[in-house]
């Protein structure tokens, strides 16, 4: 899993200089065209999993991985659409965590739609962000905000996950902000008057049941990750790989964390983060290095090794 040495501000520079209309050639390998984080209606994003797939297509992306916070509903259309089309769609998840009171994601690879220890883990983060969204109702009331918890859960549907995306498209829509920044902005951010973390398992007990699950875990958007103690916690649980190429990071963080990746020997992944909304990039916007699918394939097939080494 070591680092390529292609040049930090190369790799900058190819990820950020993607044509959006522009196909591989014929036999070209598809890893150059790869967009590992995505995500769909099933949780906060504004495409449907099959619309979300022919917008990656279209914009050139010929692996991709849907990545929902919390639920892999949307996979599984996603996959067909994908077959349909002749891309690669792999399933994916992405599982907030909280760890020394930072909320850190963790994007899965190959998570099983029908894997009976992750659905239940799942299942879990979705009833907590249920009780979360609760008591972030009645923050925003003693703000002054009349919002109820029923008239913002009608907006989502039954058995998907609920979040701070939500509560923000309520004030919008009820004119109380202008825009998604501005809810976040005033009310609903990270340390923000109405914001209150999700209660998760930790970092260990996540990992677990991921490797468990045969699947692949990686530090979502690693750029944001607050301290070394939290990256080291994660990664002596059985962390794999680091996203690297996001729309968060800056070429001088982009770098660093290529570096951390290849001191650890941790896989490097990337993608769009693509949601929809607001100032969005695109489907394939930000892709994956080259050849980090065939290196996401091989680090697979090492999941029960990791599995017995950490946790017997
Ligand atoms: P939650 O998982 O409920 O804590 O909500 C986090 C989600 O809110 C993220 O995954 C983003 O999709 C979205 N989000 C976070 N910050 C902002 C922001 N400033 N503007 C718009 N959306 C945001
Ligand atoms: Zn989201
Ligand atoms: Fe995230
Ligand atoms: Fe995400």
């Amino acid at each position: 899993m070591e680092n390529e040495s292609v040049a930090e501000d190369e790799s900058v520079v190819e990820n950020e200089s993607v044509a959006e209309d522009e196909f591989p050639a014929e036999g070209e390998s598809a890893d150059e065209a790869a967009d590992l984080h995505l995500h769909t209606t099933r949780s906060d994003g504004r495409l449907s999993p099959s619309d979300l797939v022919r917008q990656a297509h279209a914009a050139g992306v010929r692996v991709l991985a849907v990545t929902d916070h919390d639920t892999t509903a949307g996979v599984e259309e996603a996959m067909a659409e994908a077959a349909r089309l002749g891309i690669r769609c792999l399933p994916g998840v992405e599982v907030g965590v909280q760890c020394l009171g930072a909320d850190i994601h963790l994007l899965g690879y190959f998570a099983d739609p029908r894997g009976p220890a992750l659905q239940a883990l799942l299942s879990d983060l979705r009833r907590a962000r249920e009780e979360r969204l609760g008591a972030m109702v009645q923050r925003l009331r003693l703000l002054g905000l009349p919002v109820t918890f029923a008239s913002v859960r009608r907006s989502v549907a039954p058995g998907s996950p609920v979040g701070r995306p939500h509560l923000a498209a309520w004030l919008v829509a009820r004119g109380w902000v202008r825009d998604l920044e501005e809810a976040f902005r005033w009310h609903l951010g990270d340390g923000g008057p109405a914001y209150l973390p999700n209660r998760t398992p930790t970092p260990e007990a996540v990992l677990r049941i991921l490797l468990a699950s045969g699947t692949v875990p990686v530090l979502a958007h690693a750029g944001v990750v607050p301290s070394e103690e939290v990256f080291e916690r994660f990664r002596a649980a059985g962390l794999m790989g680091l996203e690297v190429h996001h729309p968060r990071h800056d070429p001088a963080t982009t770098a660093r964390l290529r570096a951390l990746a290849a001191q650890h020997g941790l896989l490097e992944t990337g993608g769009s983060d693509y949601h929809g909304f607001g100032r969005d990039l695109p489907p394939g916007s930000v892709r994956a290095p080259a050849g980090a699918v065939a290196r996401l394939d091989a680090a697979r097939r090492e999941v029960p090794r990791i599995l017995e080494t950490l946790y017997g």
